[in-house]
């Protein structure tokens, strides 16, 4: 790639300060809208440069335009500027915006996008360096499972009580921190058993035969490359003479090397985040990372945004009482121009349904403009949850009253059974290696090859060390089949040798070999056959897959994206109210948010305490933090006292984060299931008039708070409470080998059943008896 050519880039270098002189009379229409701090930030481009500061303030507007800067004024061409955000759909906007702000095309800005965007084409071109090809897969979290099941279970470990679902969790810390195999300190060479490195190991070695890298292994062999190879390194430090990181708050360590090894030479590097949103040490991320940058890169500018732009008065005011109840902060000020605007309403529901219905219709006057403001588009609404278990009740609310809505980050298109299989047969033909696809498709649809059958496929391909579909090659030709299922065997072998040579040869466009081998491999006539009512739906699913497909250049690249999207990609031709997590909505604004499900247990989650305790409810403030803060101009904060999470009723307390909103800043509405108000309230309350008996939500100290906020908002300072009482009745049916959660001794496995009595086996240790109304099945806590 002629890219690539040092001699090239350095003479572009050259001319580059003729250029830069020339371009430099261009008009800047985009530093006009910019403060002076954000002009600092924008107009000092060499040297390290750090924006730390408060949510709102334009640290991302201030980053697109320092980009545009670059462009603008001939310091760097697009494909020399690496610029890093959270997330694709982050990546999408800033390429749009640094677009629309140039008032022209840019030809592309090849290294923006997200780490493992931008890690997964580093290693494309040096995949061999660490054992790989260049067109590997990127293996999804459902293979990298099933990976780990199959060797726990070759270890002779019993996969029960010591799940790979805690392997891959185990694993994942290891390499968000860029330690290989070798590099695991010994501190950590109990974990999993005493099993851990050595199956680590074998996971590495398996996805190597496999031509397989799983998501943290993208960002762990692009550092192990840059640390062996310097010349590597070298030339793309030469290469990215700008860098800029959004959301630097929730960087990892791997994430941090790589970043520290692509600057240390030049050191232009500009960094934008806030310590109050970090939100993924849960998953890795270093606050640290950002609290250090200064002794990292010595002599950085440092610039302070103070001026939040998004929200009104009292949004801001809630937030910042909330964020306040932190110890381990910075603290910084912020302030705002904007008018006071409403206070942040806050209202205590019934049950999960109420807070459903009741939202839906807020929305739609918000949508109507019947609450006394202009209308509002749906688009510029959204419901942001703490867990995905939670969306459910707004969805089905929402179809059920035909409202628009999309889910960010949900249950996606890609994750549904026909969408993976027909990927899985994508997969093996772009990648004949790809043995975990191989054993997805071998037998869907039926075809007669069962497990004895991939028994001997696998044992042929293990002898030979070649791939499964290289070894269901061998057994064709040397037999040990029924014939039936060597015969269907030998046409799927063929089927991959026809489609593989169709996507080589480039022949057929890559839309027409993907039709040919859902039709060839009779996938998609396995469900024109099948009179299932979801059949319909399916066929449906993949015409929609085939139409997909048309935006890329060839099956590889689709695989990548789908492999890398986090966001739902939707159309964006109808308003739709959004939802997410908290977690997928950092960085976005919205006029309107509803932030529901403030309750203990649930916001804090339960995990985050039990594993964290106060670090961990330190984190889940900073989510409520960036929740409020996504809200421009209304706000509306509810609870319920009944939630049914997985067909249990439990009763829930109001979260500790509502008695931490500064009362002056908050409007507290009457709940209407319980004072005849509005949206069928009645109805559901004669639907739980026992369940209401039992519970006796009344008496609970949340809601007397909530009762005398009504009355004249006294404060009550938060103490620490029993989180979450789970209806006794309510007992849960749990058999031997289920996986479970208590609220003190965290997750374990059922090894007896007496009575009402479960013993437990618990992952950190020490097995247990205890009532079965005490513990939740280990997926029903939220997280
Ligand atoms: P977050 O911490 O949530 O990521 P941020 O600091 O990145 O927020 P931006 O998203 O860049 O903030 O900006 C917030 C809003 O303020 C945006 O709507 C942006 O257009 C607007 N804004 C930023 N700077 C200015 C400015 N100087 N004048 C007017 N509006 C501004
Ligand atoms: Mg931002």
């Amino acid at each position: 790639m002629n890219d690539w050519d040092d001699t090239d880039a350095f003479e572009q270098a050259e001319k580059r300060s003729l250029s830069q002189m020339a371009m430099g009379a261009r008009p800047t229409p985009y530093l006009e809208g910019l403060n002076p701090a954000q002009r600092e930030a924008v107009e000092t481009l060499s040297g390290p440069v750090l924006m730390l500061a408060g949510a709102g303030t334009g640290k991302t507007k201030a980053l697109t335009s320092r980009i545009v800067h670059l462009l603008n004024t001939g310091t760097a061409r697009p494909n020399e500027i690496l610029a890093v955000t959270f997330t694709n759909k982050a990546a999408r906007e800033m390429k749009n915006r640094v677009g629309g702000m140039l008032g022209e095309m840019v030809e592309g800005m090849p290294w923006l996008g997200t780490f493992h965007s931008l890690c997964v084409k580093i290693l494309r071109r040096h995949a061999e360096l660490v054992g790989l090809k260049s067109n590997f897969t990127i293996l999804d979290t459902d293979d990298q499972i099933r990976l780990m099941k199959q060797l726990i279970e070759a270890e002779h470990i019993d996969p029960k009580r010591w799940p790979p679902r805690m392997l891959a969790g185990i694993i994942d810390s290891w390499k968000n921190r860029a330690w290989t195999p070798l590099k695991v300190p010994a501190s950590d060479g109990a974990l999993f058993n005493h099993k851990g490195v050595d199956l680590y190991e074998q996971y590495q070695a398996r996805l190597k035969t496999l031509n397989a890298a799983d998501f943290g292994d993208l960002l762990l062999h692009v550092v192990t490359i840059f640390q062996a190879h310097p010349d590597i390194l070298q030339q793309y430090q030469r290469w990215f003479k700008y860098i800029l990181v959004d959301e630097y708050q929730d960087t990892n360590v791997a994430q941090y090397l790589w970043l520290r090894l692509l600057a240390s030479n030049h050191k232009n590097i500009c960094c934008v985040g806030d310590d109050d949103q970090s939100i993924y040490g849960w998953r890795g991320a270093e606050v640290g990372n950002i609290l250090r940058f200064e002794k990292d890169f010595p002599g950085a500018h440092v610039v302070k945004l103070e001026q939040n732009y998004r929200s009104t008065h009292h949004i801001l005011g809630a937030a910042s009482g909330v964020i306040n109840g932190n110890e381990n902060r910075l603290g910084k000020t912020l302030w705002t121009d904007k008018k006071d605007g409403d206070k942040v309403r806050l209202i205590g529901h019934w049950d999960g349904e109420e807070e459903a219905r009741w939202i839906g219709d807020e929305i739609e006057n918000f949508q109507r403009g019947t609450r006394g403001h202009d209308a509002v588009s749906l688009d510029e609404m959204a419901i942001l949850v703490r867990a995905s278990h939670q969306m459910r009740a707004f969805e089905d609310r929402f179809l059920t009253i035909g409202l628009n809505y999309r889910v960010i980050g949900g249950p996606r298109f890609y994750e549904r059974m026909e969408i993976r299989d027909a990927m899985a047969y994508f997969r093996v033909a772009v990648s004949n290696e790809d043995g975990l696809a191989f054993e997805r498709i071998v037998n869907t649809p039926k075809r007669g090859i069962g497990d004895k059958a991939q028994q001997i496929i696998n044992q042929a391909a293990r002898e030979n060390g070649v791939s499964l579909l290289e070894g269901a090659r061998i057994v064709v030709e040397e037999g040990g089949l029924s014939a039936r299922a060597r015969n269907s065997l030998k046409q799927l072998v063929e089927g991959f040798d026809r489609w593989t040579t169709a996507i080589r040869d480039g022949a057929m466009s890559h839309i027409e070999v993907a039709e040919l081998i859902l039709d060839e491999s009779g996938y998609t006539d396995h469900w024109k056959n099948d009179k299932t009512p979801e059949a319909p739906g399916r066929l449906e699913n993949l015409k929609e897959l085939v139409k997909a497909l048309e935006e890329f250049e060839n099956l590889q690249g689709f695989l990548e994206h789908v492999s890398l999207i986090m966001d739902n990609e939707q159309e964006a031709d109808t308003p739709k109210v959004s939802i997410m997590t908290l977690h997928a909505a950092k960085g976005l604004e919205f006029p309107v948010v509803f932030l529901p499900g403030w309750e203990d247990g649930l916001f804090p989650s339960q995990r985050a305490m039990d594993e964290t305790g106060q670090k961990g409810v330190e984190e889940e403030r900073r989510l409520a933090y960036v929740g409020i803060t996504r809200a421009e101009e209304f706000c509306t904060i509810s609870f319920a006292q009944n939630r049914r999470v997985y067909g249990q009723w439990q009763t829930q307390m109001a979260s500790r984060f509502v008695d931490e909103l500064p009362p002056e800043h908050v409007d507290v509405l009457s709940a209407p299931g319980l004072y005849g108000g509005t949206s069928g309230g009645a109805t559901m309350q004669s639907d739980l008039a026992d369940k209401a008996a039992k519970a006796d939500a009344y008496s609970s100290p949340g809601w007397k708070r909530m009762q005398s906020r009504t009355s004249g908002m006294t404060v009550i300072p938060s103490k620490p409470r029993k989180p979450l009482i789970i209806d006794a009745e309510a007992v849960p049916d749990f058999g031997i080998g289920d996986r479970v959660n208590h609220g003190k001794y965290g997750n374990g496995t059922v090894i007896g059943v007496e009575a009402d009595k479960l013993s437990i086996v618990f992952d950190g240790g020490g097995a247990k008896k205890i009532l079965a109304s005490f513990v939740q099945a280990e997926d029903e806590v939220p997280f």
